[in-house]
């Protein structure tokens, strides 16, 4: 069984600051060790449940966040982007078993965390056929279109009730909660406990999860500067809708995917 854990920073217990995020900032350093002990324990509930292969997605910012040493032999690692419209989960194929997302967090336009965006700073929010799109939920999209089932979700509170709207079958794993610039966390040894026993139950039952593709996806982006709502607009087939919004109606998630390459 091969299954793929997709990493971001923002939603590991703890984490709180913009500045933190960044490789090299002085806080960086101990969230990053954080990231890396949740993947780890997401990897040995998947090996438990039965995956000899686990691919692990480092997917913040650099893609370099938290070094490889110490995991479990079954473990593979994608470091730094694939530069391909799968982004977060580069490399998915159709031949994964299952996929679990590990320090996620809330999506632009929400304020279940101090740290809520869609992909970068530069939107107030990123809909599909009108509903808040998180990281989560398009990349989710994108793997059931390959027919792989997204199992696991680990990260803040709300990104974890936003998650269930679209799947209640999804298990989840909520390790803080945002309350204005704050957080509020579980400890870091508690975190990887409970990722560990979800990711092992989540991997088991990996059948019961699903989501639906819709024949037809719109994904409208709100800029914070309406010049790359202008931009945006040039992308063949989009239509910018107003000076900050753009829309683009695809067939399939990678063609969607491609165009939030392009323009976001
Ligand atoms: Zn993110």
């Amino acid at each position: 069984m091969k299954v793929y854990i997709s990493v971001d920073f923002e939603g590991v217990t703890g984490s709180t600051s913009w500045s933190s995020t960044n490789l090299g900032d002085i806080e960086h350093a101990a969230i990053a060790a954080q990231m890396k002990a949740e993947a780890m324990a997401a990897a040995k509930g998947a090996i438990e449940a039965g995956a000899d292969e686990v691919y692990i997605k480092d997917a913040h910012d650099s893609g370099r966040n938290f070094d490889i040493t110490g995991f479990p032999r079954q473990c593979r690692f994608i470091r730094d982007w694939m530069c391909s419209p799968e982004s977060m989960v580069g490399g998915l194929t159709p031949e994964f078993d299952a996929l679990l997302y590990v320090g996620y967090h809330s999506p632009a336009g929400s304020d279940g965390s101090p740290l809520s965006h869609t992909m970068n700073r530069g939107n107030n929010y990123v809909k599909l056929n009108g509903a808040l799109c998180s990281e989560f939920l398009m990349h989710a999209m994108y793997g059931a279109e390959l027919g792989v089932p997204s199992v696991f979700l680990s990260g803040d509170k709300a990104l974890c009730e936003h998650a269930h709207a679209f799947d209640p079958k999804l298990r989840t794993v909520a390790v803080k909660e945002g309350v204005g610039c704050a957080t509020i966390s579980i400890t870091p040894e508690e975190a990887c406990e409970r990722i560990l026993s979800g990711a092992r139950d989540a991997v088991e039952h990996r059948g019961e999860c699903h989501l639906d593709v819709p024949e037809t996806i719109t994904m409208e982006i709100c800029f914070k500067d309406h010049y790359r709502a202008r931009t945006a607009g040039f992308y063949p087939g989009a239509r910018q809708t107003g000076p900050y919004t753009v829309e683009y109606t695809g067939r399939t998630m990678r063609e969607v995917m491609t165009f939030r390459m392009f323009v976001l």
